[in-house]
């Protein structure tokens, strides 16, 4: 078996306790079939109280207050002090905040930004991350149609993209619009069954004349009239994705409305506004989030065909985070790096969450009417 994972992978570090929010509350914890196997058979107080806790129906640790049954008042977990230790734990206790993409004979692990302490690494890193492979001994089952073809393809295209992503000698700006644009053209060659030429695709977006061929292109769209209705045509469809989407903690609509308040309300910024919000929101950190988006979900089109609806999330979410932030700033201007690393917690636990929000996102960024490639660039 063959194992990927980013590079700060390694330095991450649970605080428990400490930490400012907590993983087990908000969402509904999964518990796979071999721990509740495990859970029926514990005797004594902690087995009785596994049997109340449970919703064995469900297969999930019962919630009070949206909080896990076993999360106590200090933000421990009962099961595991009372349970003797990760032992106890079920697949997803044990494995949060990896989040982990398989794939025949591979296993993609990053960790989820809806972790605080995860987020820190990802959007903190300041050098551009840099991806680790190792292999064991360890055989995988054969998958069923599993397209080897097809994922060959969209690994070395996701390769690129980040390769794009992350040529820091452009502004980020073009970076997010050429990556955007290869994901557009490779999803024609998928629909076309020509993956063929996707090699020459990949040729084209490689060689240097792709920079000043989408650098005019975003001129022209800068000077085309009804430029600013483009752009919040576009950031309202965004937005009203999230009306779509099954909400996961009492306090995200509340939040999401007033955000989305702001927003409106808010008179066009100053360039020199402007500026002040990208020394906040640093382009560092909206290519550490293209990356991190890119590298968990690209690939994962093997199984729906749909590359350019990945690339979409990916971008979407981006756009989502810094727009969330901005409300929060233009609230308060004097917000620092800690809200940016809570808004995009926020945002992960509400949409990554959720495999029903995730489909349902990809599914309405599908629309070519709100979302073609001109509209998106226009949210740059
Ligand atoms: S959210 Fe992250 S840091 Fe906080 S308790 Fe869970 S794993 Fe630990």
């Amino acid at each position: 078996m063959q194992y990927t994972v980013p590079h700060y992978y390694k330095r991450f570090r649970c605080i428990a306790g400490e930490c400012p929010d907590t993983c087990c509350a908000g969402w509904q914890i999964q518990i796979d079939p071999p721990a509740l196997r495990k859970y029926r058979r514990v005797k004594g107080p902690l087995g009785s109280r596994l049997r109340n806790e449970i919703d064995w129906k469900a297969g999930c640790f019962r919630q009070y207050d949206g909080r896990c049954a076993f999360l106590n008042e200090k933000e421990l977990c009962d099961l595991y002090l009372e349970g003797g230790g990760e032992e106890s734990f079920c697949r997803t206790c044990r494995t949060y905040p990896k989040h982990i993409e398989e794939f025949e004979g591979l296993r993609e692990i990053s960790l989820s930004l809806s972790c605080p302490m995860a987020a820190e690494l990802i959007l903190n890193c300041e050098e551009p991350v840099r991806f680790l492979h190792a292999e064991d001994e360890k055989e995988d089952k054969p998958y069923e149609d599993f397209d080897f073809f097809l994922f060959t393809k969209l690994e070395d295209a996701r390769r690129l993209i980040l390769r794009i992503l992350q040529g820091r000698s452009h502004s980020i700006r073009l970076r997010a619009a050429v990556s955007l644009a290869l994901a557009h053209d490779l999803q024609q060659r998928i629909d076309r069954n020509a993956l063929f030429d996707a090699d020459s695709l990949f040729e084209r977006y490689s060689a240097p004349g792709v920079w000043s061929w989408f650098e005019s292109r975003l001129a022209l769209l800068e000077q085309e009239e009804g430029r600013a209705e483009r752009r919040l045509r576009a950031e309202n469809a965004l937005f009203s994705i999230f009306d779509r989407l099954e909400v996961l903690r009492d306090d995200w609509k509340p939040y999401l409305d007033s955000a989305r308040m702001v927003l409106k309300n808010a008179p066009a910024l100053t360039e020199d506004a402007e500026r002040s919000f990208s020394e906040l929101f640093t382009d560092n950190m909206t290519e550490q989030l293209l990356v991190y988006f890119v590298f968990t979900y690209f690939c994962g089109a093997v199984y729906n065909r749909n590359a350019y609806g990945k690339m979409k999330f990916s971008f979407a979410g981006m756009i989502l985070v810094r727009e969330l932030v901005r409300a929060e700033w233009l609230r308060n201007p004097r917000i620092t790096k800690e809200a940016i690393l809570r808004t995009a917690c926020r945002y992960a636990r509400e949409v990554e969450h959720s495999d029903k929000n995730k489909v349902c996102m990809e599914q309405l960024l599908d629309s070519e009417k709100h979302f073609r490639l001109e509209n998106l660039f226009s949210l740059l």
